[in-house]
């Protein structure tokens, strides 16, 4: 490993001239003598770039490429190690994974920006293929991983198939009471009241929780019914873009009315009255429990109570179904998986072998390449059967999630790659796999916003006013909800306040933004 000074600032020509000496003419190998790279890659506060995993010793078995980790590979804030090693200036051949709760992408746009990476553009239209194949194809994708200054700094981790969260229902308790699956707003109050009131769990006792929740955010997501958003991405609490125009959810219109149905729902006992504190435990308890009704949540986890839960609740059934219609008479669901990621990998600006590495990227996105990070090593963890992946029983029913023994062998981790559904169909249960084609039959899932790339002086209008906007909505929604106060009477003097807080200042810069990245 070499030591490299980064000079902030002053290395954004060096980049360009440390061209690769060596140029091989064939894809793979990609070098005819082993290669070493350094790579900076850590993910999830738990992950680092391992040698010894199976994938790894795959990927130089392939390319003739090694790759030696500089992170810690065992547990530590991804984070606060990223920062460590820019803080530092020895910058390695390769950078990536993922910060906890957030990508890396603004840390690539902005050290990028700066010249500690390389920009791809060109690397990836004279090298890299497949890549170029997935950006011409994708445009909205390009769009979204490119720097305010045009450029692109790193190759994406790219999720695959769209439904995430679906809405579920005990069908035993509705079959019980002789009711159908609610297929309107209207419906589904009904259903919730019937919930309430009729005993459902035949216990002799009004404990049933008709909705109910892990996260608060979903108990805010039932505007949706009237019409209105929670948030516009994957997370919550997102910008939304309605036909080319910025919005923020809490601020519409739509979302007065939404939210004050929400209220009314809770204070009639609809909604569970503990949503802002029963947080991860409320699926244990309340299904558990046998007391919950519908929820909002994953497909593939939520389905997983019906086994767990078989041999305790004579008859548990807890189902899918669809979004119920809302007042407008649409069928939607605002939550799905987002086409890219803002995490993945790039190239450090002193890499002297530039083109080698875009290769090694290029190679995720080739046929096997992509099998590789998706399945992992062939006879290990899968075996081809009639040409496609299928993994091993050992797998299956291995220790833990599929996911995780992935992440153990250096397969499924945020490189740049295109995940594959299969990958995940092959231990995805019946019932969220009928969930899951339900949803994708209905054509449910409205597109999710794939984020900004804001340049200095829109990040600093951003970063001045958005936290204690965000504060300030939160807080009134949770009072709003709660019966502290009233959002009817609320209105106008709420509005005033976004205003004040630089509601419009925040706007503006996000349009700003979005034209310049999506415009056109
Ligand atoms: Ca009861």
């Amino acid at each position: 490993m070499t030591t490299k000074t980064l000079l902030l600032g002053a290395v954004a020509s060096a980049a360009l001239t440390l061209g690769g000496a060596i140029a091989p003419a064939t894809a793979e190998p990609i070098v005819s003598e082993p290669l070493e790279l350094d790579i900076f890659f850590h993910f999830r506060d738990k992950y680092g770039w391992d040698e010894e995993w199976a994938v790894a010793k795959e990927l130089t078995n392939k390319t003739g490429i090694t790759l030696k980790g500089t992170a810690p590979v065992s547990a530590g804030n991804t984070r606060e190690l990223f920062n460590l090693m820019i803080a530092s200036g020895d910058l390695p051949d390769i950078v990536g994974g993922e910060f906890r709760g957030s990508g890396m992408k603004e840390a690539f746009d902005q050290y990028g920006m700066e010249g500690a990476f390389q920009p791809l553009n060109d690397l990836i239209a004279e090298h890299a293929p497949e890549i170029q194949k997935m950006l011409d194809e994708n445009p909205v994708v390009k769009a979204a991983i490119s720097a305010p200054d045009g450029n692109i700094y790193y190759v994406p981790y790219m999720p695959d198939g769209d439904v995430a969260r679906v809405w579920y229902i005990r069908q035993d308790w509705l079959d019980k009471l002789g009711l159908e699956q609610p297929k309107t707003v209207d419906e589904l109050y009904d259903v919730l009241v019937a919930f309430r009131d009729q005993d459902p769990n035949g216990n002799g006792e009004a404990d049933e929780v008709p909705y109910f929740v892990r996260h608060t955010e979903e108990a805010l997501r039932l505007v949706t019914l009237w019409g209105a958003r929670s948030t516009g991405s994957d997370t919550y609490h997102q910008f939304y873009i309605d036909e080319g125009t910025v919005a923020h959810p809490y601020a519409h219109e739509n979302f007065r009315t939404g939210i004050a149905n929400v209220a009314k729902w809770y204070d009639e006992g609809l909604i569970d009255k503990e949503v802002f504190t029963r947080k991860s435990r409320a699926r244990d308890e309340l299904l558990g429990g046998n007391t919950g009704g519908v929820t909002h949540d994953w497909v593939a986890s939520t389905a997983g109570y019906n086994s767990k839960l078989q041999d305790q609740i004579e008859g548990f059934s807890f189902l899918p179904m669809a979004p119920p219609a809302d007042i407008n008479g649409k069928v939607w669901e605002e939550h799905g998986r987002i086409a890219v990621k803002p995490s993945g990998w790039a190239i450090g600006f002193s890499n002297e072998h530039p083109e080698e590495t875009i290769k090694l990227f290029n190679y995720y996105f080739t046929e096997e390449g992509r099998r590789m990070a998706n399945f992992g090593v062939e006879g290990l963890t899968y075996d081809m059967v009639d040409g496609k992946p299928m993994f091993k029983d050992s797998v299956l029913n291995g220790d833990g999630a599929v996911v995780g023994q992935m992440w153990e062998i250096g397969a499924q981790i945020p490189v740049g790659f295109q995940q594959d559904y299969e990958y995940e169909r092959q231990w995805t249960n019946e019932i969220a796999l009928k969930g899951i084609e339900m949803y994708s039959q209905g054509d449910y899932v409205v597109d999710q916003f794939l984020g900004f790339a804001m340049n200095a002086e829109e990040k600093e209008v951003y970063d001045k006013y958005w936290p204690n906007l965000l504060s300030f909505m939160q807080e009134s929604y949770e009072k709003w909800i709660l019966g502290a106060s009233d959002v009817e009477a609320d209105w106008e003097g709420y509005q005033a306040q976004l205003e004040r807080l630089g509601y419009a200042e925040v706007l503006a810069a996000l349009q700003s933004s979005y034209d310049r990245q999506y415009g056109n």
